[in-house]
């Protein structure tokens, strides 16, 4: 496998970053998911503006450009031969001796980055999946996308010990988000999701099935709503890169409407289904 390390390709055995990395020390960067298909990435500009963002909200700057990024990422699908499966990169803040405060001079962040095989969850898909409420315990900023996961990584831990796919995120009575995903719940037809502001990421998948919704005639109301209501809830669903539009069947083991992936649901899937390459959807 070859790995993108610092300005150079190279084989994964290959790789050494510095025991004195922020990274490793006090998770201080920033990260980006995208997905392939058909060796294609799929709204790479999407992810790659924000991962400029999110580095900007952290002060770092990235020293590369938005384009040759996603050339870098191209290289690393080529050379992988990768068809369906994703695309990870990372920026650092970079090395030096361990210190809270940054460097003086600054030091050169440190991008790495991989290509990975990885098939569409198709089984899933189709059945939809159980997820468990987790209180959200996680710091202000939910919308830097920041290697300091340890909330993410605790709360998908939970959910995963209880055998579910993913934890629904709430503070308190609202409902934030999930571990890695975005939730939405549809009552009486309208699609409900928490609004982008510091509590959540706002997935690059949301805001294809925000527009999805648009072209559909799907109304769409950005407020919170509670755990309380998540229950009541006719059809619930959760987005991200890795898992499409994935239907909630079962909330703490309660079922969701008919318990069933809904109408409104499929109809999305669909429509998300509708964007990638035909050879993939199959
Ligand atoms: N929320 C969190 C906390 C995430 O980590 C992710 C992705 O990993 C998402 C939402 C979904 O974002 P995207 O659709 O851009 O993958």
């Amino acid at each position: 496998t070859i790995y993108f390390v610092d300005g150079l390709f190279m084989e994964k055995e290959e790789v050494t970053i510095s025991i004195d990395d922020r990274g490793y020390y006090f998770g201080d960067g920033v990260y980006e998911v995208m997905k392939v298909y058909d060796g294609e990435l799929f709204t790479s500009v999407e992810h790659l503006s924000r991962l400029f963002q999110s580095a900007a909200k952290i002060k770092m700057t990235i020293p590369y450009t938005e384009t040759q990024l996603v050339d870098i990422a191209k290289e690393l699908v080529k050379v992988n031969s990768i068809k369906t499966g994703h695309v990870y990169i990372q920026v650092t803040r970079g090395a030096a001796p361990r210190q809270h405060h940054f460097c003086e001079p600054a030091t050169t962040p440190i991008v790495t980055a991989y290509a990975i095989q990885n098939p569409r969850p198709e089984s899933k898909l189709q059945q939809g999946v159980g997820i468990k409420s987790v209180e959200d315990v996680r710091w202000l900023r939910c919308d830097i996308k920041s290697l300091n996961l340890l909330g993410n990584v605790l709360a998908k831990e939970e959910a995963h010990e209880n055998g579910c796919f993913e934890a629904l995120l709430h503070r308190g009575e609202t409902v934030t988000e999930g571990s890695s995903s975005n939730m939405f719940g549809v009552k009486d037809g309208t699609v409900y999701s928490h609004p982008a502001d510091t509590l959540i990421l706002n997935g690059i998948t949301r805001q294809v099935v925000l527009d999805l919704c648009k072209d559909n005639g799907i109304p769409v109301k950005e407020i919170a709503f509670t755990l309380e209501e998540a229950f009541e809830m006719d059809e619930f669903f959760l987005t991200s890169t890795t898992s499409e539009v994935m239907p909630v069947t079962t909330i703490d083991n309660r079922p969701v409407g008919t318990g069933v992936p809904g109408p409104i649901t499929l109809t999305l899937q669909q429509a998300f289904i509708s964007k990638i390459p035909l050879s993939v959807a199959g």
